[in-house]
């Protein structure tokens, strides 16, 4: 199994998919490898391509706001994006675009072997919910995989409508009740594949 850093260094060499060549530098994600939570967004904006660095603009600002109310630090958490190179224009990333880059959030899952996963927006919701409107499941509390998984709306979405600010700091609020009942789950020595997928509500 590659170790984060060495998965770093593959994505920022990555031609998977067309936005290899487009992108200013790839964004692998950053964070330390015994981070109990892993939060997962969409795709690298302007100011990520820049830097090389998830979520520095002004969602990212926003996020930071929303891990205090957490009662998290960036520097305790790992963040990283479903894909990791921009799209051009700030475009939704294409179906294709997240099957090509699927196998190096599968590695950095597997090296990092979170206690809890918040998917940030749809497109990081859809690898645990295909289905699920994301009205209903923001901000609950689901097993799977031998994780809990915590879906909400991107920090993005509550810049651009007003009112969804207070329901992403309610969410964001009931992040440490999710890592407490995540550190009281046994951890399965199971290849995750083989562990139970069904979906459980807290
Ligand atoms: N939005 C994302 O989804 N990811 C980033 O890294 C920045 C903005």
């Amino acid at each position: 199994m590659s170790t984060l850093e060495e998965i770093a260094l593959e994505v920022a060499e990555c031609q998977r998919c067309p936005l290899g060549k487009l992108r200013t530098r790839a964004v692998p994600g950053e964070g330390p490898p015994n981070a109990e939570v892993l939060f997962i967004g969409e795709a690298p904006g302007w100011h990520e391509d820049q830097q090389g660095r998830p979520f520095v603009g002004p969602a990212g600002q926003l996020l930071d706001q929303l891990l205090a109310l957490a009662g998290l630090r960036r520097s305790e958490v790992f963040i990283t994006n479903i894909i990791k190179s921009r799209p051009p224009n700030n475009r939704d990333p294409l179906p294709a675009e997240v099957e090509a880059c699927r196998p190096w959030l599968d590695a950095q899952l597997a090296a990092l072997n979170p206690r809890v996963v918040v998917t940030l927006g749809r497109y990081s919701a859809a690898r645990y919910f295909p289905r699920e409107p994301m009205s209903r499941i923001h901000g609950q509390s689901y097993q799977r995989e031998g994780m809990i998984v915590v879906p909400m709306y991107h920090p993005a979405a509550a810049l651009h409508q007003g009112s969804l600010r207070a329901t992403i700091e309610t969410d964001f609020r009931k992040l440490p009740a999710a890592l407490a009942q995540a550190r009281a789950l046994p951890r399965s020595a199971e290849a995750p594949e083989e562990r139970p997928q069904q979906l459980s509500l807290f």
